[in-house]
């Protein structure tokens, strides 16, 4: 039986985890290193005393990301597609590499298809070749337009293979295929994390996420552009959290190799997003309904029962804390931007 942990994270074993992640200094190799997720999490490793190498395309990826790191020698930057394979030695993979908003993903569906089956393969391999723990960014779209509520990591799923949303969908999807038969296989040590929306800091302002989007016109004064009715639902996980519980599984002792939910568990409209954003910024814009995207989920919410167990994780900043957070950020970038093109 496992033993769950509920409630809050004990003293102790927040310890022990900064003890086992701030330990021995690794080699850590990161795929999509410069995006919004990848950045974060090089920023913590480098900060924690290791040294990454970060693989990047540009593609979605901004290279001011991680320019304030530019001068630091546990910084190496590597300019990869990684449809194509390589080969560097990491004691740690963590594979984010692909596009993640649907605007981003749909613009070139069979790149985002073969950058997460061959972007998963290639990293099996280095892994393979090298011995390293490789920790996968999956995904909570794995599991569709699900039919039942909260996702545990149980349910199969309810994806459309022949959708917009497919390439994303199904790459991912084959990407933990491929991580579990190359552990079954060759015993290539694999961890694999279910990512729910996160947002935060360092998104791109025209990403066409819901959060940057809303936050990006409340901020301007345009319309807030809900897709269909604004009754589909999300729960929103702030970056730090997220990281959070990437750090902690990446240290989590065998054979915790998921896959596993990482999210906020809270569930919110998407008509109740808006009007929060609204009323957080004081703007006067108007909400607006567009027509619904095709398959867009209609609910979802993290069940995270096994994060709490295994990990002694569960997400400390709640929606209007983030929010504030998000919205100060956007705020001093639009602000910036706007002073750039005055000057
Ligand atoms: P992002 O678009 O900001 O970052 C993705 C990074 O991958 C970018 O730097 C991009 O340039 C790089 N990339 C894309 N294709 C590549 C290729 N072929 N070769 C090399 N680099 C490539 O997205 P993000 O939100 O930071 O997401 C990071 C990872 O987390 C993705 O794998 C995504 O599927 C997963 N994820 C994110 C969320 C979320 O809410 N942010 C949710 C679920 C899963
Ligand atoms: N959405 C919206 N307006 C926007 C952007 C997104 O109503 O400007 C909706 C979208 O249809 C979905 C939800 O917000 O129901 C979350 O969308 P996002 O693209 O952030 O993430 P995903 O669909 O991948 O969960």
């Amino acid at each position: 039986m496992r033993k769950v942990v509920t409630g809050p994270l004990s003293v102790v074993g927040q310890r022990e985890f900064l003890k086992k992640i701030a330990g021995i200094p690794k080699r850590i190799l990161v795929t999509g290193g410069s995006g919004f997720l990848g950045s974060h999490i090089c920023e913590r490793l480098i900060s924690l005393g290791h040294t990454v190498i970060c693989l990047d395309n540009f593609s979605t990826g901004r290279r001011e990301n991680l320019s304030h790191l530019a001068q630091d020698p546990h910084l190496h930057i590597i300019d990869h597609d990684v449809r194509k394979p390589y080969l560097i030695d990491a004691d740690v993979i963590f594979n984010f590499a692909s596009p993640a908003s649907p605007p981003d993903y749909q613009a070139d569906p069979v790149g985002t298809l073969m950058t997460n089956v061959l972007g998963a393969l290639h990293a099996l391999e280095n892994a393979k070749a090298t011995g390293a723990t490789v920790i996968q960014s999956s995904t909570s779209e794995v599991y569709g337009d699900p039919l039942t509520s909260p996702q545990r990591e149980t349910y199969f799923g309810n994806v459309n293979t022949i959708g917009p949303r497919a390439c994303y969908d199904e790459g991912k999807r084959s990407a933990e295929t491929l991580f579990f038969d190359y552990h079954r296989t060759y015993g290539v040590k694999i961890k694999v994390a279910r990512i729910f929306n996160t947002y935060g800091p360092r998104m791109r302002p025209d990403d066409g996420r819901v959060i940057s989007n809303f936050v990006v016109q409340a901020l301007q004064g345009k319309d807030l552009t809900i897709y269909g009715d604004g009754h589909q639902t999300r729960s929103f996980c702030y970056v730090d959290d997220l990281i959070d519980g990437f750090l902690r599984l990446s240290v989590s002792a065998d054979p915790c190799t998921g896959p596993i939910n990482l999210g906020n568990p809270g569930e919110f409209t998407v008509l109740e997003l808006a009007r929060m954003v609204l009323s957080m910024t004081g703007s006067r814009s108007r909400i607006v309904h567009l027509a619904a995207a095709t398959d867009d989920p209609r609910q979802r919410r993290p069940d995270i029962t096994q994060a709490r167990g295994e990990l002694a994780w569960e997400p400390k900043v709640m929606l209007r804390e983030g929010l504030e957070r998000t919205i100060a950020h956007f705020d001093e970038r639009l602000s910036a931007a706007g002073r750039a093109v005055a000057g």
